[in-house]
């Protein structure tokens, strides 16, 4: 990291709708002087530092927006990639992922190469698997390769769980673990309503079940295929999940979010990148968080790291 410049600078590479999203959303966060903006579609990157920039003057933040080179990654705080190619219809997954990982080849040694010295935050799906190739391919200790891992399911989980409780989503505890994508799952022996653990609460009071909770995981686990259905991608909340993880890196705010992080033991796993509780800081995964799961619960973890662990694994063959 650069700390001869106290100015903070983030470097995005992929101006699509993730990109962008989480690029407007900085525009009122006020934590970077700088944001430079990469697409393989220079006019395009152009074109939306331009747009945003002329939103500055509402915002009262001075930042200074421009599309970038990968040279200016030299003095970056942050590099968040939302680069990625399409699924092509009848695409198979795997075709996917050799496709983005040549495509992180180019960004990743591109980023490297400039002598990127910060932390790296991706977003690209299939986001455990592209962090953990950003991870291999930048050669970066793992603490400074982040994903954004199950931070927007679990932000869509504490939403419905306010919801369904009547109470302020941020007075709910209660995270989405393990892949972003099917294998994932909510610990709820670990979900709590101020202090009060979720199926405690469905015990005393009969308006509340465990067969509502359970609703409120597969309406989490199906929100990104209805989305995409209605409106053909996901964006604004992956944007503001970007943000959120962007603010607690650069204001070193120890915050605890289910970022994807590469597993050396914790939950008897290694070798796999996964959506776990961390405490994320300046120096970027400060600590992985190990919560008390319950056999069950550390079953369908364990699952989910296999099936991550699969699927790096079929990419090599
Ligand atoms: P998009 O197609 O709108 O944008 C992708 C951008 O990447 C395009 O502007 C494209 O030109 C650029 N690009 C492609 N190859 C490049 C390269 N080699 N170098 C630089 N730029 C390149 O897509 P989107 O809707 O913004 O989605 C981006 C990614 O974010 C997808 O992989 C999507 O699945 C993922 N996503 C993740 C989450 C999450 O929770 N992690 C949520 C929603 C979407």
């Amino acid at each position: 990291m650069d700390h001869h410049n106290d100015k903070k600078k983030i470097v995005l590479i992929g101006a699509g709708f993730v990109g962008m999203s989480f690029a407007y959303a900085l525009l009122d966060a006020h934590i970077c002087e700088e944001l430079g903006i990469i697409d393989i579609d220079k006019k395009r990157a152009e074109g939306e530092a331009m747009d945003l920039s002329h939103g500055l003057a509402f915002s009262g933040g001075n930042m200074k927006i421009y599309a970038a080179e990968y040279s200016d990654c030299r003095d970056a705080d942050l590099a968040v990639i939302c680069a990625g190619v399409p699924q092509k219809p009848g695409e198979s997954r795997i075709d996917l992922l050799h496709k983005n990982s040549r495509v992180f080849d180019e960004i990743v040694g591109s980023v490297v190469a400039s002598g990127f010295d910060g932390i790296f935050l991706v977003a690209t799906n299939p986001v455990d698997i592209m962090t953990a190739l950003t991870r291999e391919k930048s050669g970066f200790p793992a603490h400074r390769v982040i994903g954004s891992g199950t931070t927007l399911d679990t932000a869509r989980l504490r939403y419905l769980l306010g919801r369904y409780f009547s109470v302020d989503p941020r007075n709910i505890h209660a995270y989405v673990m393990g892949e972003h994508g099917d294998s994932e799952f909510v610990p709820w022996s670990q979900a709590f309503v101020a202090t009060k653990n979720v199926l405690s609460i469905c015990k005393q009071h009969e308006e509340f079940t465990e067969e509502g909770l359970d609703d409120i995981a597969h309406q989490v686990k199906t929100a990104a295929y209805r989305i995409i259905e209605a409106k053909r991608a996901t964006y604004y909340g992956i944007g503001m999940a970007l943000l959120r993880i962007a603010r607690a890196i650069l204001n070193n705010e120890g915050s605890v979010l289910t970022v994807s992080a590469y597993l050396t033991g914790e939950y008897g796993q290694q070798n796999v990148n996964v959506g776990v509780p961390c405490v994320i800081g300046r120096e970027g995964i400060r600590r992985v968080i190990e919560v008390d799961l319950t056999d069950e619960e550390q079953e369908k973890f364990a699952a989910s790291c296999d099936y991550l662990r699969n699927v790096r694994a079929e990419m090599d063959q």
